[in-house]
């Protein structure tokens, strides 16, 4: 399909372009779409890393849709990996419910970036959501013996039911969202008073969760507990239209 200007500007920035094709679709409790594809070549060109993720194109009644999407369980010698939608009422999260084998679904790479933990890592605080929750357990795989404190927004009940690779020294805690006005704010005030005990200078923190609570929590860390800035790592994952 045609990905418009914004594919002719991620093409001349150097964007990797693939095509997928659909190999299996599976529900994951009922919150949750799992779509494993064969990888086009993605991954011999590109090796994973924790969190990565891959520009998506779907189309959205004829126009180009573009959205982020992490690479799950990445296999480089049977080139394939899967993808996990976290379903709300969206274009790409239809994709999914729709999805079926020899589907396909164009791909581009760029801007995925995972920078070496700094020494010491003390603990990790991680902050997250049903959308980014691929890129959680990544990060729990990559660091599966270091502590970490894990809190996770819930949009709905079922989410607690998705499967979090925490193993013991990993504390998980869930937030529900809230509605209206409140959305988002159990989450932050939850957070921040858990990094009470966070060390600054020893810990490493992760945030991937909604675009204005990402943001809050960032300017927490940075401006009241003086975190510096190589020790946090912090994207929206999504935005609230509602
Ligand atoms: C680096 C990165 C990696 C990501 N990896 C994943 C992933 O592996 N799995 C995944 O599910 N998502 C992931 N996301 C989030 C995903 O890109 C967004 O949720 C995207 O908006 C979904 O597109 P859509 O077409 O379904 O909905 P859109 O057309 O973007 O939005 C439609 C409506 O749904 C709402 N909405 C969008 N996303 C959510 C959500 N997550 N929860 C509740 N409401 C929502 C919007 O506010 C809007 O009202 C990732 C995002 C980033 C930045």
């Amino acid at each position: 399909m045609q990905h418009g200007w914004q594919g002719a500007v991620i093409k001349a920035l150097r964007g990797r372009d693939f095509t997928l094709e659909v190999l299996s679709a599976q529900d994951v409790g009922g919150r949750c779409r799992r779509v494993r594809v064969r990888d086009g070549g993605l991954l011999a060109a590109c090796p994973p890393h924790p969190t990565m993720w891959v520009r998506l194109w779907f189309s959205d009644g004829g126009r180009p849709h573009q959205r982020a999407f992490t690479v799950v369980d990445p296999d480089p010698a049977a080139g394939s990996f899967d993808l996990e939608f976290a379903l709300h009422d969206g274009v790409a999260a239809a994709w999914s419910l729709a999805a079926r084998p020899g589907d396909r679904l164009d791909a581009t790479v760029y801007g995925t970036r995972f920078d070496p933990l700094p020494e010491p890592v003390r603990r990790l605080h991680l902050v997250g959501d049903p959308a980014s929750l691929p890129a959680v357990n990544s990060v729990l795989d990559a660091h599966a013996g270091t502590p970490a404190t894990v809190v996770l927004e819930e949009g709905h009940p079922d989410d607690r039911a998705l499967p979090v690779r925490a193993r013991a020294c990993h504390d998980v805690t869930w937030v529900p969202r809230g509605e209206g006005a409140a959305a988002g704010g159990a989450l932050v005030d939850r957070v921040r008073s858990g990094w009470a005990d966070a060390d600054a200078r020893a810990d490493w923190f992760w945030l991937g969760c909604e675009a204005a609570s990402t943001r809050a929590l960032v300017r927490h860390l940075r401006r009241e507990l003086g975190v510096p800035k190589e020790r946090v790592s912090a994207l929206g994952y999504w935005r609230d239209e509602a």
